[in-house]
């Protein structure tokens, strides 16, 4: 697009930001105000099998707010920028690791017609092209279950299991490989998804999440 009609456009469709919804300069990550309040270290730890995860945030505040804002109420367009911090803090906590590839953890298709997009899905296939690692969908939710928010830890543990199953194994086989989620709380979820993917062959496998609440 020619710098005119960029201009026009962003007239019309200004950038917001992810955190507090106002408009921000194009190609910035978020308001002055709410960058103030970018915290200078990540989350760092462990989800349930002891695979690692790394998350820019917290889960509280503005940053709660902006999971609200693009997972609830269908802000998707928030994707990127909130997929770049993911990207900064995937790069800070496992340099040192070749990834084979990126996944997200998967919706069942039920619920990805109710909300017509799968939130974390968006943030790992702008993760991989900010990463340059490939995108590659490599487990599928077959099974419903009840949201992980409304259970007790011990009904989260067992909620979750069998509800995955992996796809495209041989690129997980012998492959390192990152997984993608939006909030990682008590690591179930993607302990779960970590299990699969080293059950069908993978041999690093670590997670990213936008914020991290870790309760046990
Ligand atoms: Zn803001």
């Amino acid at each position: 697009m020619n710098k005119i009609l960029i201009n026009i456009v962003s007239a019309f469709f200004p950038e917001r930001c992810p955190y507090c919804g106002d408009v921000v300069n194009a190609g910035k990550p978020a308001c002055p105000e709410c960058e103030e309040h970018f915290p200078e270290t990540i989350r760092e730890g462990h989800v349930i099998g002891g695979y690692r995860y790394t998350a820019p945030f917290s889960y509280n505040g503005i940053f709660a707010e902006a999971v609200k804002r693009f997972k609830f109420n269908g802000h998707k367009e928030h994707a990127e920028k909130l997929a770049l911090q993911i990207a900064n803090a995937a790069n800070d906590s496992f340099n040192n690791t070749e990834l084979d590839y990126i996944t997200c953890v998967p919706m069942h298709k039920k619920q990805l017609k109710e909300r017509g997009y799968n939130q974390s899905e968006l943030l790992a296939k702008y993760i991989a092209k900010q990463l340059n690692i490939p995108y590659e969908t490599l487990l599928v939710k077959h099974k419903e279950n009840q949201p992980q928010h409304s259970l007790t830890s011990s009904q989260k543990r067992d909620n979750v299991k069998g509800v995955y199953k992996a796809v495209n194994t041989d690129k997980i086989k012998g492959n390192n490989i990152l997984v993608i989620d939006d909030i990682v709380t008590t690591g179930h979820t993607l302990g779960e998804c970590c299990r699969i993917l080293s059950k069908a062959g993978g041999i690093k496998i670590y997670c990213a999440a936008l914020c991290a609440k870790i309760i046990r």
